[in-house]
C-alpha cells in the first residue's frame, strides 16, 4: 500500500489539494497538517474470568484556533496513533465547515467492545477518563459518541468526570438525555446523510423517489440514514453489518430489518434476518445502484476496487470511507463524492446544539434541534456546492477550501 492510501495519507493529499489550490504558504500549510498534541497511554483491565488485558488509548487534539477540540471516541480493535491523527484533523476541516466554534480531536481505544462485557466496558471508559481528565472539560476538549461508544458510554464519562469536577454535563456531548443530552441527537447523523444525500441527489438530477440506494453499516450511522431514506422515498435495496448484508432489488424492509437486527446479536447479526438474500460487503460496494453510502468504517473504497463502483453519486456516511489514490479514480470516471466533513456533520452539529443547552442549562424541544440542524446542513451544503461550482472543483475540494480558509483565518488573527 502506498504511504498516501493510509487514513493518515490520504487526509494529507486532500488537505494539500487545498492548500494548493489556495496557494497557502508552505510554512503556514505545516502549521495547519500538524497536530496540537498526540497522546498514546496504557489501559490495563482486569477481566470477568481474572485474566489481564492491556489495551492502548488514545487521544489526539489537531487544531483549537475557532474553539475547544471537538471529537468522538472509538472503541475498535483497528485503530491506531495514524487513525486518530487523521480522524481529529477531519474534525477541524467539519467543524470549521459548518461554522461550529470547535477545533478538531479523536481518541479510543483498540478493544474489540463486543467482546467484553458491560462491567469490563464501565471500568475501561472510566479508566479512560482519567488518563485525559486534564486535557478534557467544556471548554478544553469533549469528546462524543464514534464507532463502538454510544450514550451509555457517554454517560460513564460524565460519571468519571464529575468526581473531580462536579457534574459537568458540557465535557462530553451524545449523552442521554437524562443526563443533559439533547433530543435529536441519536439520529442526527443518519438524518443529516439523508438530507444532504436528497440534495446532492437533486443537484446530480436524481430522482430520489426513483432511486436506488446501498447502505454498508447498520449501526447508529446507517440504520438511521437508511430509516430517513426510505422515508423520503429512496428505494434501499442492500444494507450490511461487520458479518455481511441482505439484498433484494425491489426493495428491503429497512423498519423489520433493524428490528431484527436489535433482537439478534451484536456481531453478525443480518446473517440470522430474514429478507432478501445474502450479500458480502465487498459485493454490496460494487452494486448496480444510484447511490452508494458507505456507513461502516474507513478505507473500503481504495484503489483495488474504485473500477467497480457502480453508483453514480457516493455519499460518505462513515469517515473516510474512500481513500485518496480512489478519490481520484472515482473522480476520472465522473461520479461524485460528498465528502464525510459535509455528509457526516449532522452528529457534531447537533453535538453543538447539546454543548449550547449544557451552558445554557435549558433543553430545546426535539423540533427546534432538528430544524437547526436542517438550516446549518443547508447553508453548508450550498456553500460547498457554490464554491465548487465557482472554482470548477469537485465538492471535496470546494468542502476543503472553506474550511481550511476558515481556519487559517483564525491562525492569522490569533498570531503566533
Ligand atoms: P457503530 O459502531 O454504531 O456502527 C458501525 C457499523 O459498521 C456496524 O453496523 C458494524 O457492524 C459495521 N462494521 C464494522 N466493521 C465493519 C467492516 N469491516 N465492514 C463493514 N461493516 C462494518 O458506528 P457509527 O456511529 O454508526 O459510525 C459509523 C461511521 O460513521 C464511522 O466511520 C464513524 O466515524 C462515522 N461517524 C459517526 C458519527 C456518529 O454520530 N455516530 C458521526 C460522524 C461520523
Amino acid at each position: 500500500m502506498s504511504g498516501q492510501s493510509t487514513p493518515r495519507g490520504s487526509c494529507e493529499q486532500f488537505l494539500d489539494r487545498a492548500l494548493n489550490k489556495l496557494q497557502i504558504e508552505p510554512e503556514l500549510g505545516h502549521l495547519l497538517r500538524a497536530c496540537y498534541r498526540e497522546v498514546r497511554f496504557e489501559l490495563p483491565l482486569k477481566r470477568d474470568d481474572g485474566s489481564i488485558a492491556l489495551y492502548n488509548g488514545y487521544r489526539v487534539q489537531h487544531d483549537q484556533s475557532r474553539g475547544p477540540f471537538k471529537g468522538g471516541l472509538r472503541f475498535h480493535p483497528d485503530v491506531d496513533m495514524d487513525h486518530f491523527v487523521a480522524l481529529a484533523t477531519l474534525m477541524t476541516w467539519k467543524c470549521a465547515l459548518l461554522n461550529l466554534p470547535f477545533g478538531g480531536a479523536k481518541g479510543g481505544v483498540d478493544c474489540d467492545p463486543a467482546d467484553l462485557s458491560e462491567r469490563e466496558l464501565e471500568i475501561l471508559t472510566k479508566r479512560l477518563v482519567e488518563r485525559i481528565a486534564m486535557m478534557i472539560g467544556p471548554d478544553r476538549d469533549i469528546p462524543a459518541p464514534d464507532m463502538g461508544t454510544g450514550p451509555r458510554e457517554m454517560a460513564w464519562i460524565v460519571d468519571a468526570y464529575a468526581h473531580q469536577n462536579g457534574f459537568t454535563p458540557g465535557v462530553v456531548t451524545g449523552k442521554p438525555i437524562q443526563l443533559g443530552g439533547s433530543l435529536g441527537r441519536v439520529e442526527a447523523t443518519g438524518r443529516g446523510v439523508a438530507q444532504i444525500t436528497a440534495l446532492a441527489a437533486k443537484a446530480a438530477g436524481i430522482d430520489l423517489q426513483e432511486a436506488t440506494v446501498a447502505i454498508q453499516g447498520c449501526g447508529n450511522v446507517g440504520s438511521h440514514a437508511a430509516r430517513f431514506l426510505a422515508e423520503r422515498g429512496a428505494r434501499i435495496v442492500a444494507i450490511s453489518d461487520a458479518g455481511g448484508g441482505r439484498h433484494d432489488q425491489d426493495g428491503l424492509d429497512i423498519d423489520k430489518l433493524i428490528e431484527q437486527l436489535n433482537e439478534g446479536q451484536r456481531r453478525q447479526a443480518f446473517k440470522n434476518c430474514d429478507g432478501g438474500g445474502a450479500i458480502s460487503n465487498k459485493d454490496l460496494l460494487e452494486l448496480e445502484v444510484d447511490i452508494l453510502v458507505p456507513a461502516a468504517v474507513g478505507n473500503v473504497i481504495s484503489a483495488e476496487n474504485a473500477r467497480q463502483i457502480a453508483a453514480g453519486l457516493i455519499v460518505e456516511a462513515a469517515n473516510m470511507p474512500v481513500d485518496c489514490e480512489a478519490d481520484a479514480i472515482l473522480r476520472e470516471r465522473g461520479k461524485t463524492i460528498v465528502p464525510d466533513i459535509l455528509a457526516n456533520a449532522g452528529g457534531v452539529t447537533v453535538s453543538y446544539l447539546e454543548w449550547v443547552q449544557n451552558r445554557q442549562r435549558y433543553q430545546w424541544d426535539e423540533q427546534q434541534v432538528n430544524a437547526e440542524l436542517e438550516q446549518r446542513l443547508e447553508t453548508a451544503w450550498q456553500s460547498v456546492s457554490a464554491r465548487a461550482e465557482a472554482e470548477a472543483v469537485d465538492l471535496r475540494l470546494a468542502a476543503y477550501m472553506i474550511a481550511v480558509e476558515r481556519v487559517k483565518q483564525a491562525v492569522d488573527m490569533r498570531g503566533f
